[in-house]
């Protein structure tokens, strides 16, 4: 089967072109109307001058517009790359810096967001705008083109000649020294992920699958090309409900998924508020989750009540393509203390525990993880220097693996177990934060003397607590309210510390250095 993600999906739209391919609110479309609109769309970026590899930001929320657009642009044989519109404009305006869009796609509900984007990134001013979905008012319009241009396009198929683009997407993450990282991720890399998950879950046509994670995390692609190329009906989940965990239930429930795949946080609150009821989701044959640690418990109250359904803990960073290894729950687990392993690797996936000098270590003992095979991103986009150092030779002399930067040893029976992280990045409500991003937010705030950020782990459903010690400078006052504020104009808010410790000074340690440990054991202990 051909490697190119919207292919797969136009090859489903041919089989079942009346079947219903996304549903979001009371919003649906067929297969064979996302193929048509996606092409329409793929003819207007072509007409606005976007050429094979050129990049397109997307700056939609979650929607079936924006799934349009990702097929549009892959059919244009460009890039998308996924913006959080929740981003605050300072950061939205790094990742458009870095990937110099040719066109940015936007919903009115973003036009605030594009105006401040506009005024404070060059590249974001430079860019052609098309509006999809109701426009803006004309006063908001920068200029380029509106959805009545798209729709008035042809949908007959676009033939480019010359070698596809390999490149599909680029995914921002949350990049250590302030700077969001873009890994570039192919066709290919999904592709081979796809074919090994499709038949190993026994994806059907008319399946129904939830689309959970927000259209910018990686996750997000396996929800979009699995149901997408297997002629499934995929459920986007309105962001919305996302706290809520017993309409989460009911939305399961109604509309009778027979695939849930969430991060654990979400699953963890749902069993928590205990939202799931004893024989529930009677439809629900499968319930996946990836992105950070399951609680055991929260995994026995699911599995408990859901005797009818398989339970998978898949594991994988966005460098590695949706999930690298995968652990089927066979019995409900007797302990709640025990500790679910990362598994083996999925198909065509291989995992490596090694030792500094990148020595395999024997079952029992902890050691770097490291990932190699056909999953592997293309590299951090246009950062030569970060994507040599984490992506190097493998130890099987077989292509490149990628340095996760996780912990982890084998069992005697193979299977991986995840063990923590061997730096400061950490994952809260499924977010993948480094501390160092926050810092460095920190650092420009000109009234602060010294300040550390410090993830604890304490028994909430959100997982790591982000906490924030500071001292403000001689003579400055700085409530934590005023500081939080200041920084959630350069931060998205699942990046704002939930903890904060006013001191006159930090604790050091012997080297003169701030005393993390300290911090996290000590000021925030409790
Ligand atoms: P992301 O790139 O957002 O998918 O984050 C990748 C990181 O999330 C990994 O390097 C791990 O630290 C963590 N992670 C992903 N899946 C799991 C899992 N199943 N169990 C524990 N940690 C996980």
């Amino acid at each position: 089967m051909t490697a190119l993600l919207h292919e797969r999906v136009s090859a489903a739209a041919r089989r079942w072109p009346a079947a219903i391919a996304i549903v979001m609110r009371d919003r649906r479309v067929t297969y064979h109307q996302l193929d048509d609109a996606s092409t329409r769309l793929a003819r207007t970026l072509r007409e606005a001058g976007c050429r094979d590899g050129d990049r397109v930001g997307l700056l939609l929320p979650k929607s079936i517009d924006a799934i349009v657009a990702m097929l549009g642009v892959l059919k244009a044989r460009a890039l998308y790359v996924p913006i959080d519109v929740q981003n605050p404009a300072p950061r939205a305006a790094r990742i458009v810096d870095a990937c110099r869009p040719r066109v940015i796609l936007a919903a009115a509900s973003a036009a605030p967001l594009l105006a401040e984007l506009r005024a404070v990134s060059p590249f974001a001013a430079e860019a052609r705008v098309g509006w999809l979905g109701v426009p803006p008012p004309a006063e908001a319009q920068a200029a380029g083109f509106t959805q009545d241009d798209v729709d008035a396009q042809s949908a007959a198929p676009l033939s480019i000649s010359g070698e596809p683009e390999a490149r599909a997407h680029i995914l921002f993450t949350s990049g250590s020294t302030g700077l969001p990282k873009g890994v570039v991720i192919n066709h290919a890399s999904v592709a081979a992920f796809l074919d090994w998950a499709l038949p190993h879950f026994g994806y059907q046509p008319g399946d129904r699958v939830s689309g959970h994670a927000p259209l910018h995390f990686d996750l997000s692609t396996f929800d979009i090309y699995g149901a997408l190329s297997a002629g499934a009906e995929l459920h986007l989940v309105p962001p919305e409900l996302n706290l809520l965990p017993g309409k989460l239930a009911r939305f399961i429930r109604e509309r009778e998924l027979v695939q849930w795949f969430s991060v654990p946080s979400v699953m963890n609150y749902m069993a928590r508020m205990d939202a799931v009821r004893p024989g529930d989701f009677q439809a629900l044959r499968r319930v996946l989750w990836c992105g950070e640690v399951l609680p055991t418990p929260a995994l026995i109250h699911w599995m408990e009540r859901l005797p009818h359904a398989s339970f998978t803990n898949l594991y994988g960073p966005t460098e590695a393509t949706i999930a690298s290894s995968y652990y089927r729950v066979s019995g409900v687990p007797s302990d709640p203390a025990a500790n679910i392993p990362i598994g083996k690797p999925c198909g065509g996936e291989r995992l490596f525990v090694l030792d500094a000098e990148k020595r395999p270590l024997p079952p029992g003992e902890i050691g770097d993880l490291y990932i190699a095979g056909a999953g592997l991103a293309a590299g951090y986009w246009e950062d030569a220097e970060k994507t040599a150092a984490a992506f190097v030779p493998a130890v099987d002399g077989n292509g490149l693996m990628y340095r996760t930067g996780d912990l982890a040893k084998l069992r005697e029976d193979g299977e991986v177990v995840f063990v923590g992280r061997a730096d400061t990045q950490i994952k809260s409500r499924g977010y993948r934060i480094e501390l160092g991003e926050i810092e460095a937010a920190l650092g420009a705030i000109d009234a602060l003397q010294e300040y550390a950020v410090v993830a604890v782990d304490r028994d909430s459903f959100e997982g790591a607590t982000v906490c924030c010690a500071y001292a403000a400078k001689p003579g400055r006052e700085l409530p934590a309210a005023e500081l939080r504020t200041l920084l959630s104009a350069r931060l998205p808010a699942y990046m704002l510390p939930t903890r904060w410790a006013a001191l006159d000074g930090l604790p050091k340690n012997g080297n003169g250095k701030i005393d993390r440990r300290r911090l996290q054991d000590e000021v925030f202990a409790t």
